[in-house]
C-alpha cells in the first residue's frame, strides 16, 4: 500500500516542507492543496515545489481549492471567482444565491476548464484530486434552482423543476455532478492523457450527505471521469469509526466491483504506535491502494520533523 502525506497550508508553507525526509521515509506521494486565489499570482512558486518533490521520487497530486467553491469542503476558503462571477452561483429554493459556483452554468464551466488547464499545463503533477464535488444543502434549503438547472431539468424529464427535493431532482444532481467530473477530467486530459483524475465525496456518514449530489459511490465510481475514489475518514476516535466499518466496507466493495483504486484519507491524529497501525489496518482491511496522512503541518507540530519521519516509515513498511 502506497502512503500519501497532504501538504494543506499553501504557497506560504512549501519552503518549510522537509522533501528529503519525506522521501526517506518511504511515502510515495505528496497531495498538495492549491488555493484558488494563490494560485492566480503564485503558480510558479507552486511548481517550482513540485518539480523539486517530483526529483526526490514523489509523485504529486493537485487538490484544487477555491475554484468557485464548487470543489470546497472548507467555505472559509476565498474564491475571488465567486466575488468576480456572482451571477454563475447556485440559486437555493428560496431564491438566494449561494457562495458556490453552479456546475451546470456554462460560463463557470469554461472558466474551470481554463484554470485547471493552465494549472495542469504549469504543474508537473501526476493527476488531480476533486474534493467534495457538491451541490450546496442546508437544514432543508438546496440548491441549484438557476436557470440553467431549469433548462436541462426540462430538457431531461419533460417537466418543471419541482421545488421539493424529490427522487428524479436528487438524481439529476448526482447526473450533473458526474457530468462536471467528466468536464474536470476532460480539462487535465486535454494537457496530458496520462493524467490521473480522483473523487473524494464528502464524508459517508454526514447527516446531509445524500443531499450533496455526489453521494451515489456506484455512479462515480463507474464514471469514466474517475480513476480513483477517496474515502474520508474524519477526526472521528476507535469506536465511531467501528460503527461506521460496514458503510465503508459497502463503499469499498463498490469502488473494487468497477475495477477503480480506492484511497484512504485519514485525518485522525497519529500519536503513537497503535494509531499508526490501526490505521494501516482500516486501510488495508478496506483494500486501500493508498492511505493519505492529512497533514504534513500539523505531523511536524505535533511530533517534529525526526518523530514524524519515523511514523511515516512504520505506516509505508
Ligand atoms: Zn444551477
Amino acid at each position: 500500500m502506497d502512503i500519501g502525506l497532504a501538504i494543506t497550508g499553501g504557497i506560504e508553507s512549501l519552503d518549510k516542507v522537509n522533501i528529503a525526509a519525506i522521501a526517506s521515509s518511504g511515502v510515495s506521494s505528496l497531495l498538495i492543496g492549491c488555493y484558488e486565489d494563490e494560485l492566480r499570482w503564485q503558480t510558479e512558486r507552486m511548481a517550482a515545489f513540485v518539480l523539486k518533490a517530483r526529483r526526490s521520487g514523489l509523485e504529486c497530486y493537485a487538490i484544487p481549492w477555491g475554484y468557485g467553491r464548487l470543489l470546497d469542503p472548507d467555505p472559509r476558503i476565498p474564491s475571488l471567482y465567486v466575488h468576480t462571477w456572482p451571477q454563475t452561483l447556485q440559486i437555493d429554493n428560496r431564491g438566494r444565491r449561494c457562495p458556490k459556483a453552479c456546475p451546470n452554468d456554462p460560463r463557470f464551466l469554461e472558466w474551470f476548464n481554463s484554470s485547471i488547464r493552465t494549472l495542469a499545463w504549469l504543474l508537473e503533477v501526476n493527476g488531480f484530486v476533486w474534493d467534495e464535488p457538491s451541490f450546496h444543502y442546508s437544514r432543508g434549503i438546496w440548491s441549484c434552482r438557476c436557470e440553467y438547472c431549469q433548462r436541462l431539468f426540462r430538457g431531461t424529464y419533460d417537466k418543471e423543476l419541482p421545488k421539493r427535493l424529490t427522487p428524479e431532482v436528487l438524481e439529476f444532481r448526482r447526473h450533473s455532478i458526474a457530468m462536471f467530473l467528466l468536464a474536470a477530467r476532460a480539462a487535465i486530459h486535454a494537457v496530458d492523457r496520462r493524467l490521473r483524475s480522483i473523487v473524494m465525496p464528502p464524508p459517508l456518514a454526514s447527516s446531509s450527505f445524500r443531499y450533496t449530489g455526489a453521494d451515489d459511490w456506484a455512479l462515480l465510481a463507474d464514471s469514466a471521469a474517475v480513476d480513483a475514489v477517496s474515502l474520508l475518514v474524519g477526526e472521528d476516535n476507535e469506536s465511531l469509526i467501528d460503527s461506521k466499518m460496514a458503510t465503508y466496507t459497502d463503499a469499498a466493495s463498490v469502488v473494487a466491483s468497477r475495477g477503480k483504486q480506492l484511497w484512504v484519507w485519514v485525518t485522525s491524529d497519529l500519536e503513537n504506535a497503535a494509531s499508526v497501525a490501526r490505521q494501516k489496518q482500516l486501510a488495508t482491511s478496506l483494500g486501500a491502494e493508498r492511505l493519505v496522512v492529512a497533514d504534513y503541518a500539523s505531523l511536524v507540530e505535533l511530533h517534529g520533523v525526526a518523530k514524524m519521519t519515523r511514523i511515516l516509515a512504520d505506516l509505508a513498511h
